[in-house]
């Protein structure tokens, strides 16, 4: 992010930075950005193909998976990729292995903003890389996204030690899930709590939702069916 933008968004007041989110004066499809008309129902769509592909790939007891019928209606292009980007929704999600939200939503690239950290906290760091998505790149659509077998939300239930920057990174998990002993419940409830704290802790956010400029949603991935249900 340049000099100038950074002065340019630290000194806008909570209403011009309203003002600045609803903004989006540059047409997408003219600068060679597929913006999709409704970028969730796109996000699950793409789903739906990748879970299709998945289910696939389990009864075939395949090595790879590769999605079948990715929408050939939208593609960036490479050329306007090269110097900028245009996506039309942010995923903040785990940063475990199986959980590549470009690959779960089927999606190609400049499509997605990602945050990954071990059990999708909203630390500061992921607030702000939120607040840059929503702000100044503008995508309408923010999922937090936890997922089955979450490695960060078991070691939060569990006692055993950890090391320092281990225990700080699942404090806030221990927090939300207290008394919590199903991994999957435990799960849900941290990836609501998360998109709780994104809105209590960022007014830049808050502004953005309750003017209708940004849709928070909430997903849980099922990796034994490579299916995400929306919980909020
Ligand atoms: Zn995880």
């Amino acid at each position: 992010m340049g000099i100038q933008r950074r002065q340019f968004l630290h000194s806008t007041g909570g209403m011009a930075l309203a003002a600045l989110i609803q903004a989006r004066p540059v047409d997408a499809a003219e600068d060679g950005f597929c913006v999709p008309d409704d970028p969730l129902q796109a996000l699950m769509a793409g789903n739906r193909r990748f879970a299709d592909a998945w289910r696939l790939a389990l009864q075939e007891n395949r090595a790879t998976l590769r999605t079948t019928d990715p929408d050939p209606r939208c593609f960036n292009s490479p050329r306007a990729l090269s110097t900028s980007q245009r996506p039309w929704a942010t995923v903040l999600t785990c940063s475990d292995s199986r959980v590549s939200p470009s690959w779960v939503f089927d999606t190609t690239p400049g499509d997605l903003f990602v945050i990954r950290n071990a059990g999708n906290s909203a630390f500061d760091e992921a607030i702000a890389s939120v607040e840059y998505s929503v702000s100044v790149l503008k995508t309408p659509l923010v999922m937090v996204m936890g997922h089955s077998g979450c490695g960060a939300v078991t070691a939060a239930m569990d006692d055993k030690p950890l090391t320092p920057s281990l225990e700080r990174l699942i404090h806030p998990i221990e927090e939300t899930i207290s008394g919590s002993s199903n991994l999957a419940e435990a799960v849900r409830r941290n990836a609501l709590a998360t998109a709780s704290t994104l809105i209590q802790r960022s007014s830049a956010l808050a502004e953005a939702k309750s003017s209708g400029a940004l849709k928070l949603v909430v997903g849980y991935f099922e990796l034994t069916t490579g299916v995400v249900t929306l919980i909020k």
